[in-house]
């Protein structure tokens, strides 16, 4: 069911297990494909997973940001408004978890692969 739900669309390049060049996989889906030529840094697999994947991103953003900001201005509910923080504190982790959760089982790349492929391709310099 997974494996469908999130299969390569129709116009992802295929990959050839062969080709050492086409061990990328696509960060939304988890399939590999081959990247563009020139594409070094290229992280899915297709339009579609590269919206679907940044859409998620912005919408966990958006719950996150406000969250992780009140967690950090009480120092986890150590300062100013404590039973606020300490409350913010636990809703960043759970929100976290089950993201991880969800990612896990939905085939998509780990955060911490994700942010390596950043780092790596000069992704997050501005
Ligand atoms: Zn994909």
């Amino acid at each position: 069911m997974s494996a469908v739900l999130h299969a390569a669309p129709e116009n992802a390049r295929q990959a050839d297990p062969a080709d050492p060049r086409h061990r990328t996989r696509c960060a939304e889906c988890g399939v590999p494909f081959a990247p563009a030529p020139g594409q070094a840094a290229q992280l899915f697999c297709s339009t579609p997973h590269r919206i679907a994947f940044h859409n998620r991103m912005a919408k966990r953003g958006k719950a996150y940001l406000p969250v992780a900001m009140a967690a950090r201005i009480t120092r986890d509910g150590f300062r100013r408004d404590k039973a606020t923080g300490a409350r913010a504190r636990l809703e960043c982790q759970r929100m976290i978890q089950n993201w991880i959760e969800e990612d896990r089982a939905a085939n998509r790349m780990a955060p911490d692969a994700y942010m390596a492929f950043c780092y790596r391709h000069g992704l997050r310099e501005r």
